[in-house]
């Protein structure tokens, strides 16, 4: 049965696709890693609870960054939970604001000025550079262009972000519209991650999209020649969605000049669960997901893209700095609803947005709750980085989970030899699998 869907799935496969070595990698899959059983990685604090309430975690943060390197480079990420319309496949925390928008939005502005200025307050930390600005979402542009402009004031009277910082954000094409876009621009914006999902029309008209796809990329392309780096989000798992369509897409989008992409299955959850019982999504084999990723991921590498993250394929000017940042060992001030952040081995976490919007005050900026990575997170640290990163050195490997598993996961076909290097990159399946690896490394590590 499974055999018949892999040979429908793969049967008009371009030429790109080594569907040879898709059905080896796939075969090769044992107990515990069960497609079915796939999860994204998770944050320590997901993991295990918070040790401490909110108000400690703020006392234990202003105590570590007096500690801190002055010259140490950190980055900055700002959640913005609003959106114009809820589209009905989204399971992130985001909503739409009908009512009252401007008082929210002037609220939410102020909450997060507040904020920026307790933090800037702490240690050494205005005097830091800042790497990176991202903001998330949400759709940040739905502020508006004077509300999103004051924020990112906030941002540069606080912190040392400037010229030398890569300013970044997240949206759908169709809030981005001219005013934003020469806003960002004036702002010093040069990246943008503009959420596709899907280039087929019929497809979109399932998910909600307000704009055909010649719209989409119509605006694509006047980013790209404004000189801005251009990343796309696709989602697998849509209704009606198929290879062709798919890879016609990433061929598409890679001729427009995108720069990097970022793949997703779609996560079903009570936030889109009406969605998926519209379209039978409970019914559809997550096999058929498995492949889509297998595909796309082999498609894209065709094309001339690297993996830089386990879900991202990137060209060479793609840095792709807030994703990275724990690679270059950075710290990440999160501001906002739901953001999570980390200074050093302390974790952090913003509530949802009505404990937000009610706890941040002149003195606390409203955190939910935080936690220190334990002596063994400690020592795992760079491998989960390296995992997450889609390459990790031998020696790493070894040293952290021991001969035993490294050998495991190599006969499993997660990992495998980088091509004229010494290192191992992760396979189609790492990627899919690489949550599940995390859980498992911290499961059996063995003790340090
Ligand atoms: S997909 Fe994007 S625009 Fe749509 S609800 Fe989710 S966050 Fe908002």
């Amino acid at each position: 049965m499974e055999q018949q869907l892999f040979e429908q799935f793969f049967r008009a496969a371009p030429p790109e696709i080594d569907v040879e070595a898709v059905w080896r990698e796939w075969r090769a899959l044992r107990s515990p890693y069960d497609i079915n059983s796939r999860h994204l990685p998770l944050p320590v604090w997901a993991r295990r609870s918070f040790t401490e309430s909110g108000e400690q975690a703020w006392s234990i943060l202003a105590d570590d960054l007096e500690q801190f390197d002055p010259n140490k480079a950190f980055c900055i990420y700002i959640h913005i939970p609003f959106c114009a319309r809820r589209c009905s496949f989204c399971d992130c925390y985001s909503f739409p604001l009908n009512r009252h928008r401007e008082r929210h939005i002037k609220d939410y502005v102020g909450l997060l000025d507040q904020e920026m200025r307790l933090w800037g307050a702490l240690g050494t930390l205005a005097q830091r550079p800042v790497s990176t600005v991202h903001f998330g979402g949400g759709t940040p542009p739905f502020l508006g262009a004077d509300a999103f402009s004051r924020v990112v004031q906030s941002c540069q009277q606080c912190f040392q972000a400037g010229s030398h910082t890569e300013w970044a954000l997240e949206s759908t094409s169709s809030e981005l519209t001219d005013e934003i876009v020469d806003t960002l621009d004036s702002l010093g914006f040069t990246r943008l991650h503009i959420g596709v999902q899907t280039l087929e029309d019929p497809v979109r008209e399932h998910i909600n999209r307000q704009e055909p796809a010649a719209v989409v990329l119509n605006k694509i392309s006047r980013a790209v020649n404004r000189g801005w780096i251009v990343s796309v989000d696709m989602i697998v798992g849509l209704p009606g969605q198929t290879l062709g369509g798919l890879l016609s897409d990433l061929k598409t989008l890679a001729g427009a000049g995108v720069d990097g992409f970022s793949l997703y299955e779609l996560q079903v959850s009570h936030r889109n669960r009406r969605f998926a019982e519209q379209y039978h999504l409970d019914d559809q084999p997550r096999l058929i997901n498995y492949f889509f990723m297998q595909a796309a991921s082999r498609y894209l590498m065709a094309l001339g893209y690297r993996k830089t993250l386990f879900n991202h394929y990137a060209r060479e000017r793609d840095t792709n700095l807030y994703f990275t940042f724990p690679e270059r060992g950075e710290d990440c001030l999160a501001l906002g609803t739901i953001a999570d952040g980390m200074f050093g081995d302390y974790h952090y976490r913003h509530p949802t947005y009505a404990a937000y919007c009610r706890g941040v005050t002149g003195v606390f900026p409203g955190l939910q709750g935080g936690l220190r990575r334990n002596a063994l997170e400690n020592r795992l640290q760079p491998l989960t980085t390296a995992l997450m990163a889609g390459r990790v050195s031998s020696k790493l490997l070894i040293d952290s989970v021991g001969p035993i598993l490294a050998r495991r996961w190599r006969e499993l076909a997660l990992l495998a030899e980088a091509p004229h290097a010494d290192d191992l990159h992760l396979t189609g399946s790492g990627s899919w699998f690489v949550g599940n690896m995390i859980s498992q490394l911290v499961e059996q590590a063995p003790p340090g």
